[in-house]
């Protein structure tokens, strides 16, 4: 089950494939441009392959620590679209939501737009 969601915003001419993989044993969302191709020995540190021309990912549960256990394909096709996406985090610490806009990030994959209040 590999699909298509979009086209990738960072390289000319990839796109970005929606697949589940297992990441410590948890199946897990992840979206990753058709120019990039990530392997694992143990399911749990992801690398990047040589030939690879684009890094760009998104794990789906980059923002587990913020209680937001995945990230949906509606939620990446939106933000892939240009759209603002806004997402609900919690907060272990002061164990309080937060309604925050995230975008795509080059690097991490997905950021979250702290400094904006909804
Ligand atoms: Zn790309």
């Amino acid at each position: 089950m590999n699909k298509s969601i979009g086209k990738c915003p960072f390289c000319s001419d990839g796109e970005i494939i929606y697949s589940k993989i297992l990441v410590s044993g948890k199946q897990t969302n992840v979206y990753t441009c058709s120019n990039a191709s990530w392997y694992s020995e143990d399911g749990e540190m992801f690398e990047l392959s040589k030939n690879a021309t684009c890094s760009f990912r998104i794990w789906g549960n980059s923002l587990q620590k913020w209680g937001k256990r995945s990230i949906t394909p509606k939620e990446v096709k939106s933000l892939l679209q240009g759209k603002d996406v806004k997402i609900k985090l919690y907060s272990f610490k002061t164990k309080k939501e937060y309604y925050k806009y995230i975008c795509l990030d080059k690097e991490y994959g997905i950021s979250v737009i702290w400094e904006t209040n909804i």
